[in-house]
């Protein structure tokens, strides 16, 4: 990773434009629980992953493990669906290897990942983890938190998604912290994304730089008084309302999180909608559009708000996945009614055919402009 600095020498604070205090936090609508916790030596001997520990006890949590080494032990059930149920309600608190504290380009949304944890403990039939993520579907949560964040200061002003491009080099160098779990399913019990916001918020940067968190969750009041200092952007990930109820299990209802986006926006930090995965099922305009809606009925005047809209896809590993851990799903994940389209490097892909992504995205050009005016729509994909 370089370590020459190219950005401006000082970082100063961005106002925080909003904050209207006292905001009043939502009250959570589903806090996770683990049944079982697995520690790691290593993480046990960090200090974040002891902070961690204290914060499990404190929140309840009986079956701890203090494993002898840093291997997990292999999760056994009566069968796959026992398994996958079992290690979905597992946390584990480990160090995660050198390779996976590599920082990696993560284009569209940020110039590098930044990984708090891996693994969600929601039900979402679609999930994006399907498919990119190996073995039982264990939530990690990285106890090596306080270096990780101490070791980004190289990578200042050298990120090529945001930072290199002309739309985007406002937000400063970003590193997106939601790419391979949903950190505020989390919060609660490990307190990972407040002492990232803190870090973000308050530590002396080379030069502009912004946090970037998504949730399906709503738990925001330990975020709401935090020196975030406008560097963190908190998007929500919001679906039309038949999308969320048939395939969103275990998250927080979207009318709760609408309500903590109101909050953190309240509480001045730039906000954001990542509407997604977006499904044209019947009366999808009726439904996104009271999805837009409630959302301008939520935010302050003057909110800095961003717009993510990702429609639904998958490929061959991800849907052959799903059907594994929700076999009886009524998602559609028909190759005949798709457009197969192939990455870089060859890797299939199968998406809304041209006619349907041409006018899911004209309407929803259309219907943000004029719902959410001061809204900036980042990209559609
Ligand atoms: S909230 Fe996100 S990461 Fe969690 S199950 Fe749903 S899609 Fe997957």
């Amino acid at each position: 990773m370089p370590t020459a600095r190219t950005a401006p020498t000082s970082s100063p604070l961005p106002a925080a434009p909003l904050a209207v205090r006292p905001v009043t936090a939502p009250t959570p609508t589903r806090l996770w629980t683990p049944s079982r916790v697995l520690v790691t030596r290593s993480a046990a001997e960090r200090p974040y992953g002891q902070r961690v520990l204290a914060q499990l006890e404190a929140a309840g949590v009986s079956d701890i493990e203090l494993l002898r080494g840093d291997r997990l032990p292999a999760l056994r059930g009566d069968g796959d669906r026992a398994a996958f149920m079992a290690a979905k309600q597992t946390l584990a608190l480990v160090v995660p290897p050198p390779s996976l504290r590599r920082l990696q380009p993560i284009a569209p949304s940020a110039d590098w990942r930044f990984d708090l944890a891996q693994g969600c403990p929601a039900h979402c039939q679609y999930c994006y983890l399907a498919g990119s993520l190996s073995g039982p579907p264990i939530t990690r949560v990285y106890a090596d938190l306080d270096e990780a964040l101490a070791g980004l200061d190289g990578c200042v002003g050298h990120g090529t998604v945001t930072s290199g491009s002309a739309a985007r080099a406002g937000e400063g160098t970003t590193f997106e912290a939601s790419c391979y779990t949903d950190p505020l399913a989390l919060e609660h019990l490990t307190g990972g994304l407040a002492t990232a916001i803190r870090h973000f918020g308050t530590h002396d940067w080379a030069g502009p730089v912004q946090l970037r968190a998504t949730t399906k969750f709503d738990d925001v009041a330990g975020l709401l008084d935090l020196p975030h200092g406008g560097r963190t952007r908190l998007r929500f990930s919001l679906n039309a309302a038949s999308v969320a109820r048939r395939f969103e299990g275990a998250t927080s209802p979207v009318a709760g999180r609408i309500a903590a986006l109101g909050a953190v926006a309240a509480a001045g930090y730039p906000v954001g909608l990542t509407i997604a995965p977006i499904m044209p099922g019947e009366g999808w305009r009726e439904e996104y559009g009271q999805l837009l809606d409630d959302v301008a009925a939520a935010l302050p005047t003057g909110t800095d708000l961003t717009v993510e809209c990702i429609t639904h896809r998958f490929t061959p590993g991800s849907k052959a996945t799903l059907t594994d851990w929700y076999p009886r799903t009524k998602l559609e994940m028909d190759e005949d009614v798709r457009t197969t389209k192939r990455g870089k490097f060859g890797a299939v892909k199968h998406v809304y055919p041209r006619d349907t992504m041409t006018e899911l995205r004209s309407w929803f050009t259309d219907a943000i402009a004029d719902r959410l005016p001061a809204a900036r729509l980042l990209y559609w994909t």
